[in-house]
């Protein structure tokens, strides 16, 4: 697996596991603060509805009670004015509603409904603390809505003067709503709930909205993050390493005076030679090669110039061998060659221009200077040290034999 793509891997898991870490805090934290909104919302309206009931109880009907002996008005009854205040923000606020929901109420219009004859039900049974309030949800998608209700207990004695009996109750009152509905309340009874109804829909539907414009972001800023360190991942890392990778593979394979390649390169390359040579049943040869009097250069010229004519050698080998061939420096001034498919005669050829070539022309610092041969062909048994040994042999045999020759290698035994 390469680097980069190891560390995508480790990076997109590490992305992944930081989009659903904040998704998840995200979503969590805009619900919470959704349903804040919505329960903050219901106490403004239960808290605007005690305070219509209180004004209208202690400021407003002290001042009608003498009109109210011969005309009933409804508009002094708390649970009317904040029924009827409320009801007017409806338009503004569609959704919003406030409701005193009674089981028996002397205004149907205030009958509770299903669900809230249950809370009713549960305040009475004691299913419910009547101290508290109680919260919950009704209805479902755009209809979401969070409920809050409070009982209503008659506590007061002067609430049956108009809801014990109809023969009670004053005859204005019973001229509006008959003497059917509303009598029999007693006292320390709960007859029903003020209910808020407050739309979650809204609320929710905001928070979804700003949830998805969140992890928009949150994606594009680590596709953005992914690139940037991708980019920086193959400008610092990558490309320095590759480098770096060239660079040492060529310390560790290249002879750095002449530019061959080292004696390890040219056993490893010979060995994969070899195999590919015994596959393609074709043949291999190498030549060795060592300049004759080397020393005497040296001592003659100088080190340097030994260095100039060792470089100019290798130059004048590489010119001769084709780009499937192989040239290194096995040692001091000695070099070897691997020439692939390639038979006896053609290697015992292609030795024969090397020195012709090195022998020829002149080197500029030392004049002429000469090199002496050693030919072998793979017989697809022996492994490469025997073979370099065989070389190597035919090399001592053309220095023996007034060097400036090529000679071909016995045969392996
Ligand atoms: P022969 O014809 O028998 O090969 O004689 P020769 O003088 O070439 O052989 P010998 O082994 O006596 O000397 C080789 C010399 O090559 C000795 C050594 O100082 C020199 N030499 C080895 N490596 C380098 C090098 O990198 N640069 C230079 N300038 N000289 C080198
Ligand atoms: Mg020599
Ligand atoms: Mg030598």
């Amino acid at each position: 697996m390469s680097l980069r793509l190891k560390f995508n891997l480790v990076l997109a898991c590490v992305l992944l596991v930081a989009a659903a870490g904040t998704g998840l805090y995200v979503h969590r934290f805009l619900q919470k603060t959704a349903i804040e909104e919505v329960q903050h919302n219901s106490q403004l309206m239960m808290h605007a509805a005690m305070a219509i009931r209180d004004y209208t109880t202690e400021l407003v009907k002290p001042h009608l009670d003498v009109t109210l002996a011969e005309q009933f008005l409804p508009q002094t009854v708390p649970a009317f004015a904040a029924t009827e205040t409320l009801r007017r923000l409806q338009s503004r606020f569609p959704g919003y509603e406030y409701k005193e929901a009674v089981l028996n109420p002397t205004n149907l219009r205030d009958r509770a409904n299903e669900w809230e004859e249950r809370i009713i039900k549960d305040f009475r049974d004691g299913r419910a603390d009547l101290k508290k309030e109680v919260t919950g949800e009704v209805g479902e998608g755009m209809h979401r809505t969070l409920y809050v209700a409070r009982p209503i207990t008659i506590k007061q004695p002067q609430c049956l003067a108009c809801h014990s009996t109809p023969a009670a109750a004053p005859p204005t009152m019973l001229k509006i709503y008959g003497d059917k509905n509303g009598f029999g309340w007693q006292m320390n009874e709960t007859i029903g709930i003020q209910v808020v109804r407050v739309p979650m829909f809204y609320p929710l539907e905001k928070a979804r909205t700003t949830f998805n414009t969140v992890m928009t972001a949150l994606a594009g800023s680590f596709l953005l993050l992914f690139a940037v360190l991708n980019l920086s991942l193959s400008s610092l890392v990558i490309e320095p390493m590759a480098r770096l990778n060239r660079k040492l593979e060529d310390l560790a394979t290249k002879d750095f005076l002449t530019d061959l390649v080292n004696r390890r390169k040219f056993f490893e390359r010979l060995e994969a030679e070899m195999a590919d040579t015994r596959i393609k049943k074709s043949s291999l040869s190498v030549v060795m090669f060592d300049i004759d009097f080397f020393k005497r250069i040296n001592d003659t010229f100088g080190h340097d110039s030994g260095d100039v004519v060792l470089k100019a050698t290798a130059l004048r080998v590489r010119e001769l061998l084709r780009s499937s061939d192989c040239a290194a420096r096995f040692g001091g001034e000695e070099f070897i060659l691997l020439l692939k498919e390639t038979p006896v005669d053609a290697a015992m050829a292609m030795a024969e221009a090397v020195r012709a070539r090195i022998a020829g022309v002149p080197f500029d610092s030392v004049g002429h200077v000469s090199a002496s041969f050693g030919v072998a062909t793979w017989n697809q048994v022996e492994d490469a040290h025997a073979l370099i040994k065989r070389a190597d042999t035919a090399l001592y045999v053309a220095k023996s034999s007034g060097r400036n020759c090529v000679v071909q290698a016995k045969d392996a035994l």
